[in-house]
């Protein structure tokens, strides 16, 4: 991609109404623009990341088993009324009423949703167990929106949905999304610590929040600080080994400021390991049993011949929150510090001088290399002095910056900088290209 041709309306400094870091970051390096109060457009860089993002989260869930499918955005009011929670659910919810005066609502969630759907379909143990998942925008008229999209009111979402016979295989569902979970933030960069969380409207028993740790979150935590190290399970994991990570974790104490309780903390945790922190909510996993198949009436036959109400979970992922939570937890005085794996590009080749030939030939070859070998290649063509053209390529993160300029090339050497390090060495092209891909 030639700078010269794309679209990256970077600004020189944050507005003022932007109070976090992830979210200044966002608006300089030309990633969202705000539409409404937490309604965001998502310009060309931001929705590279927002893609890389959401594919991460796309194959983990499919590696741990899960189906996907596309619920629309909009919702009948009827189904919510099924589940009692048209009206419990608030003036968080947007509701809308079409030409016909039929009343519809913008999904803040999709529990009904995918009830119904499984119970136009699914009526035997046979079919079970089932995950199903989307990620699809979200509504939820928020009362402060805030902080960019970490608070936004539309919203990306990724949410998975299990089906299945009874409690013990539905705890054992819940448990293989505790570990896709943990995977997941893996793969994004991210130290995300699964805590006990209430559950809310959602209703249900068992229920974790996955918090990245960041002083700029909005819910108070408290863990043991190992939790914070561990490193993610893996795949194809048996039962007894999702056992084993599940209760390798919850050994530990962790939860949120709703579910705190002191004297167990204090009890259960060495000084040295208490953790007391901020943290962003950037996942939420439930079990609630049969709360909405018995309501809207979500039978399955069992092996008995009887029918019974289908057991229930959802795990949500925010996707668009991510990209706030990786920002808070990567970056420095320059700009933003992706993570390799969700970078908006592999790597920038910046031309320190576009009017010259032989070194505007190098650059094309390292650009026309790297994309031959796979690579994600943001091209600085454009003729703007060398300490604007660093900078950019601070501010938006990438994690290498291979720089051609008339004097290295004349030496042979060009320069290739590590984003996350600053560490820079002189090379020749060769070398260069070989290290990169
Ligand atoms: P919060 O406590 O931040 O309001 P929540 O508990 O209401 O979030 P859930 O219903 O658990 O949210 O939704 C699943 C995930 O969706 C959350 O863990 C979060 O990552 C994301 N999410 C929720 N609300 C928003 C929002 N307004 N903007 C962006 N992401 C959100
Ligand atoms: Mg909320
Ligand atoms: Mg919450
Ligand atoms: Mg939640």
């Amino acid at each position: 991609m030639r700078l010269s041709r794309y679209f990256l309306p970077i600004l020189k400094e944050a507005p003022s109404d932007a109070q976090i870091v992830s979210h200044q970051l966002m608006l300089r390096a030309g990633m969202i623009k705000q539409e409404a109060a937490g309604i965001y457009a998502w310009l060309p860089l931001g929705l590279r990341v927002l893609r890389k993002i959401e594919t991460i989260v796309r194959e983990e869930q499919v590696k741990a088993g899960a189906v996907e499918l596309l619920m629309p955005t909009l919702q009948l009011a009827d189904l919510w009324r099924e589940s009692g929670r048209y009206d419990a659910y608030g003036p968080e919810m947007l509701r809308i009423t079409d030409r016909h005066e039929r009343e519809l609502l913008y999904g803040p969630t999709n529990e009904e949703m995918i009830t119904d759907i499984f119970r136009g379909f699914v009526k035997s143990y046979k079919s079970l167990p089932l995950n199903l998942f989307h990620i699809q925008w979200k509504f939820r008229d928020e009362r402060r929106p805030r902080f960019g999209v970490m608070r936004g009111r539309e919203f990306l979402m990724k949410d998975a949905y299990s089906f299945d016979i009874d409690e013990a295989s539905a705890r054992i569902a819940y448990k293989r999304m505790f570990a896709a979970y943990l995977n997941t933030f893996a793969r994004l960069g991210l130290k995300a610590v699964p805590m006990r969380a209430d559950t809310g409207p959602i209703g249900g028993d068992l229920s974790h929040e996955f918090i990245v740790l960041a002083e700029t979150g909005e819910s108070e935590v408290f863990c043991d600080r190992k939790l914070v190290e561990m490193a993610a399970p893996g795949h194809n994991l048996s039962v007894e080994q999702l056992e084993g990570v599940f209760n390798e974790r919850t050994a530990l104490y962790a939860a949120t400021e709703e579910m705190h309780d002191a004297s167990q903390f204090e009890a259960q945790t060495a000084e040295g390991d208490r953790l007391s922190a901020r943290g962003i909510e950037v996942g939420h996993i439930f079990y609630f049993g049969t709360k909405y198949s018995a309501a809207m009436k979500a039978n399955v036959q069992g092996p008995d011949g009887k029918d019974a109400p289908v057991h229930m979970g959802s795990y949500g992922v925010g996707v668009s929150r991510l990209l706030g939570a990786i920002i808070e937890a990567s970056h420095d005085a320059g700009g933003i510090i992706w993570p390799d794996a969700v970078a908006p590009f592999d790597v920038v080749v910046i031309n320190l001088r576009a009017s010259d030939e032989a070194v505007s030939a190098a650059c094309e070859e390292a650009v026309a290399k790297l994309e031959a070998a796979g690579k994600d290649v943001l091209y600085d063509d454009t003729d703007e002095r060398p300490g604007g053209k660093f900078a950019t390529a601070d501010l938006i993160g990438v994690p290498w910056q291979l720089t051609v300029g008339p004097k290295g090339l004349a030496d042979g050497v060009v320069e290739l900088k590590r984003r996350a390090t600053g560490e820079k060495q002189s090379l020749s092209l060769d070398a260069a290209l070989e290290l990169l891909t």
